[in-house]
């Protein structure tokens, strides 16, 4: 099946029930005007003329357009190109002419940014072929489109038939990893690559037609795009978009408005919902399942989630863009300690191993990368055959460069990047363990913990925290906490507490942003 087919199916399956709810655009579609509203936009590809394996970009907030783009492309077989929604001109230039788009979608306002500005500036040349500009909204400007210039009178039958010429393993997206390491990394991903992780995702948390998740995770990543449009269509849960960009207060009034049984985050995600003194007076009740990943998932965390926000089902899942996202995950009735503590099992159809420097599998209990290999994998990444090869070995597993340990049921715990690693005169630390062991501070709410070049010891430890709101927190109470409760060389030997971290938009802490910031400051 392709992801074009499916949506079909489900309009079929489910016509008069909710498909997508997008709160700030007052919009609600049921799953047969969702379809509807994707042949329309099919259609108006077409007389574009979009083709099989042309490239389209998408480069907006949350919205329901992303999502009508999304199914559309994927119904005449063209592959959507998701750009970072936080990218200025010079950055969607490169990603236009790196994919090769013919066609660039974006919308007109998000907060502060100017889309409609800033779509003028962008130099047509960097798309090769087709150069199209399409905006969201009202406003026109020579040689952009408007979003209704892109609908067109559905053919259906011919769409139908084009649709049933596609295979499951044609490319459908180049979806861009994080950037929490450098640079992002386009990953080339199958119909049968994300529409099967979706299923199995959403079969882990029990989705069904009767569920409503709330999606305030970017839509432009692997988390929204997959696990949350493509879990909601294998299963027939409604997705609801609480609002453009991440803000707990429209989360929280997103699932008592629309009555949400599912809520998705990255683990700051959660922990700005939990540090809400105003928690209480939000009816969250109806919350059922979700799905936390994304990040290092703290043990803490998961328990308060469970707890407070009444998520009794919540899973962790752990992945990677390049792995459609993820290949384990934990299950609902997995035992308390494994839930919130590892990342779960690998995934039906998946394979999973940890092996050390020599790329031999490691004993049980031992530490080293974890690799995975089955369907989920990505083709390769965009146009970087070497990158690609570095990547993926021979044998079709893919390298993650994550250390992980497995134990002897299979429960997997993520230990850090390899990356992130500190070696501290020759010790190696692990800033994962002293960010948890922070984490138990009461004062604490968020922690991040990376190496600083050192000259005597090669590196040293580095602790960024943020207060819990009304806090008093000081660099010396923090490590007053830390002295004598871990061994002496993990205790931060710089300490600072600051009011955020920088961020990608996917909601990770960019640590090599605040490794530069210390080092400079440290000079
Ligand atoms: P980049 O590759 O551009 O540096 P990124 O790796 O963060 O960014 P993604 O593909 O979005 O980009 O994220 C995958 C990574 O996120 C994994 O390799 C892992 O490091 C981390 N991750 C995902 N889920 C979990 C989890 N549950 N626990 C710990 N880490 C996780
Ligand atoms: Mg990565």
């Amino acid at each position: 099946q392709t992801i074009g087919q499916a949506l079909r199916r489900a309009a079929l399956q489910w016509p008069d029930e909710l498909a997508l709810v997008s709160r700030h655009q007052r919009l609600r579609w049921t799953w047969r005007e969702l379809d509807r509203e994707v042949d329309r936009v099919a259609s108006g590809l077409l007389h574009l003329g979009i083709r099989k394996g042309d490239r389209v970009g998408i480069w907006a907030a949350n919205c329901a357009e992303w999502a009508v783009i999304q199914f559309a492309s994927a119904r005449i077989g063209a592959i959507l190109v998701t750009i970072n929604p936080a990218y200025r001109v010079s950055e969607v230039e490169y990603v236009l002419a790196k994919a090769g788009c013919s066609l660039l979608v974006t919308a007109a306002r998000f907060k502060t940014s100017d889309y409609i500005a800033m779509l003028r500036e962008i130099d047509p040349n960097a798309m090769p072929l087709l150069r199209i500009k399409v905006a969201l909204g009202e406003e026109v400007q020579e040689g952009v489109l408007r979003w209704d210039d892109l609908r067109a009178e559905p053919d259906v039958p011919a769409l139908t038939a084009l649709e049933a010429a596609l295979s499951p393993d044609d490319a459908i997206n180049v979806q861009f990893t994080s950037g929490t390491t450098g640079f992002p990394k386009g990953a080339t991903l199958t119909h049968r690559n994300i529409l099967n992780n979706a299923h199995f995702t959403g079969r882990t948390i029990n989705l069904t037609n009767a569920d409503r998740i709330c999606i305030p995770v970017p839509l432009y990543h692997c988390f929204g795009m997959v696990l949350g449009n493509l879990a909601a269509l294998t299963s027939g849960a409604a997705m609801v978009y609480p609002g453009e960009a991440y803000d707990p207060t429209l989360v929280l009034q997103a699932i008592e408005a629309e009555g949400c049984t599912a809520l998705y985050g990255v683990p700051t995600m959660f922990i700005a919902i939990l540090a809400r003194t105003d928690l209480d007076s939000y009816n969250v009740s109806t919350l059922r399942t979700g799905i936390m990943a994304g990040a290092p998932c703290p043990a803490t965390t998961m328990r308060q989630v469970m707890d407070q926000l009444n998520m009794r089902e919540i899973t962790i899942g752990y992945g990677m863009t390049e792995t459609s996202p993820l290949t384990t995950q934990t299950a609902t009735d997995d035992p308390l300690e494994e839930r919130a503590g590892t990342v779960g099992r690998v995934h039906p159809h998946a394979e999973a191993k940890i092996v050390g420097p020599d790329g031999k599998t490691l004993p049980i209990g031992e530490q080293g990368e974890y690799c995975s290999r089955g369907y989920a994998v990505m083709q390769g990444y965009w146009d970087e055959p070497e990158r690609t090869a570095e990547a993926i070995d021979a044998d079709g597993w893919m390298h993650s460069g994550d250390l992980a340990v497995m134990d002897e049921k299979g429960y997997i715990r993520i230990t850090g990047r390899i990356k992130d690693m500190v070696i501290r005169g020759g010790e190696n630390i692990y800033p994962r363990e002293i960010e948890e062991f922070l984490l138990t501070h009461p004062q604490i709410q968020d922690a991040q913990v990376f190496g600083v070049a050192d000259e005597k010891l090669g590196e040293e430890v580095c602790a960024w925290v943020i207060a819990k709101p009304g806090a008093e927190l000081s660099v010396d109470g923090v490590l007053a906490h830390c002295r004598g409760n871990i061994a002496h060389y993990k205790v931060p030997r710089h300490v600072r507490v600051v009011p955020r971290f920088p961020m990608t938009v996917t909601g990770k802490a960019q640590k090599f942003q605040m490794r530069k910031m210390m080092e400079t400051e440290l000079r």
